[in-house]
């Protein structure tokens, strides 16, 4: 038997139900927020996500699903989705359409991690990004938007953590500072801390490794290196959230996995996942937009994990989210059959979900189908009720059967409560 490839899942329909039903809340709760909905291709140029994502980081050093095609072009299958917006807002010119660009999306990602619960190989984000704004009110905006929807769809014990990484001159003395830090630990590191520590000290901090934890925990911190403006910035969105009433620690050791951020970075967490308990990530990336080639624009955005958000969702309540069907038909003879599938079809046409029989069974295990799928309503037609010109209609909550004149169905239907 071929099995799906290891850290990816099939979606069942007992669950895609759920996902729906998170997709059609997103995309209102996006609306509110003015924010237009943004697709990028599945794969793009791997050279997009080493300028884009940095080198140094997890997520291009080890974890891309990259191969060169038959052109001898090299591709990536995204592993993450803010550096393919930023190349479309370039590439189509949005900066100069509008001051301020509000995007957001919904997609599938790919990173060769280790799988386990709460992290696959295959996994999908939704997302938010605005361009064209460097004061606090557009991270508090993200941050707000981010953390209001996992709110309103009743997650508990939500922590935001938020940070400063400074500007550039900021990092840069930063920078120094760990060298100089870390640099009596050095053979203490690993293989890749010591590479690290040439090109971007600052991915030290984002170790998993327990003896380079302890190291770290000593390390200078960044807001001692922070600018009079990265302060007066962090300390307006700081304001700001507080303004609506949005609750957050500070932590000034978090970096994040990805080089691209500048100034406010946050997590979202909620304790009733588990270890992986991150559901969102953000910041701000002021120079991503000029490194990719584009004209320089300030943008903040957030991606959050939609498995994580559905485990969080599961720990809630066991609802599926789908409809249930409405209408089993059951046809008791073979002379009934056609007039089953007919019937069928023009109910569906009135806006009806109805179930019909392909295995030929029996009445006693038709009736048992439809409880088990929690039909309302299950049609039945035999060869009586062909001659009569009618149905028999059996409310399957109550039992109770009546028999009615086939032209009147549909007004019978529309009637009860669905
Ligand atoms: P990142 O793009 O790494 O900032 O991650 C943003 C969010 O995506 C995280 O907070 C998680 O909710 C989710 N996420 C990241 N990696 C995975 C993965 N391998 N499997 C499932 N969800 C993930």
């Amino acid at each position: 038997m071929i099995r799906s490839v290891k850290g990816t899942h099939d979606i069942l329909p007992d669950k895609t139900g759920l996902w729906r039903k998170i997709e059609t809340a997103l995309h209102s709760f996006m609306h509110k927020y003015d924010y237009g909905e943004i697709r990028t291709p599945i794969f793009e140029k791997t050279e997009l996500f080493k300028r884009g994502v940095g080198e140094e980081t997890d997520i291009v050093s080890k974890e891309m699903y990259s191969w060169t095609d038959q052109g001898g072009e090299k591709l990536t299958l995204k592993p993450e989705l803010t550096a393919p917006v930023v190349r479309s807002f370039i590439q189509h010119n949005l900066g100069s359409q509008s001051a301020v660009n509000r995007l957001y999306y919904m997609d599938a990602l790919f990173r060769r991690e280790r799988p386990q619960k709460g992290r696959t190989r295959q996994f999908h984000q939704f997302g938010a990004e605005v361009f064209g704004s460097e004061h606090p009110e557009a991270d508090a905006e993200i941050i707000a938007i981010s953390y209001n929807f996992f709110k309103n769809l009743g997650i508990g014990n939500l922590t935001l953590t938020l940070n400063s990484i400074g500007s550039d001159d900021c990092r840069n003395n930063y920078r120094n500072e760990l060298r100089k830090y870390l640099k009596p630990f050095s053979s203490n590191l690993t293989e890749t801390s010591q590479n690290r520590f040439k090109k971007n000290p600052l991915r030290i901090l984002d170790t998993k490794i327990e003896h380079e934890k302890e190291i770290i925990k000593n390390a200078p911190e960044i807001d001692n290196f922070l600018t009079d403006d990265d302060k007066s910035h962090f300390e307006e969105v700081k304001s700001l959230l507080n303004d609506l009433s949005i609750p957050f620690v500070i932590d000034s050791q978090m970096v994040r996995g990805l080089d691209y951020y500048t100034r406010t970075t946050y997590e979202i967490t909620s304790s009733v996942l588990g270890a992986q308990d991150a559901l969102c990530g953000g910041g701000r990336y002021d120079k991503l937009v000029e490194t990719l080639g584009g004209k320089p624009t300030p943008a903040v955005g957030f991606a959050a994990g939609i498995e994580r958000l559905l485990l969080a969702l599961e720990s809630k309540t066991a609802e599926s989210g789908d409809k249930v069907i409405q209408i089993n038909i059951i046809g008791l003879t073979k002379k009934v059959r056609s007039k089953c599938q007919v019937l069928a079809q023009e109910l569906r046409g009135k806006g009806f979900s109805v179930s019909t029989d392909l295995l030929r069974r029996s009445l006693k295990s038709l009736l048992r189908e439809a409880n088990r799928n929690s039909a309302r309503i299950a049609i039945i037609i035999g060869d009586d009720d062909l001659a009569n010109n009618t149905v028999q209609v059996k409310d399957m909550g109550t039992g109770e059967q009546i028999t009615i004149i086939k032209n009147t169905l549909i007004e019978h239907l529309t009637d009860l409560d669905f």
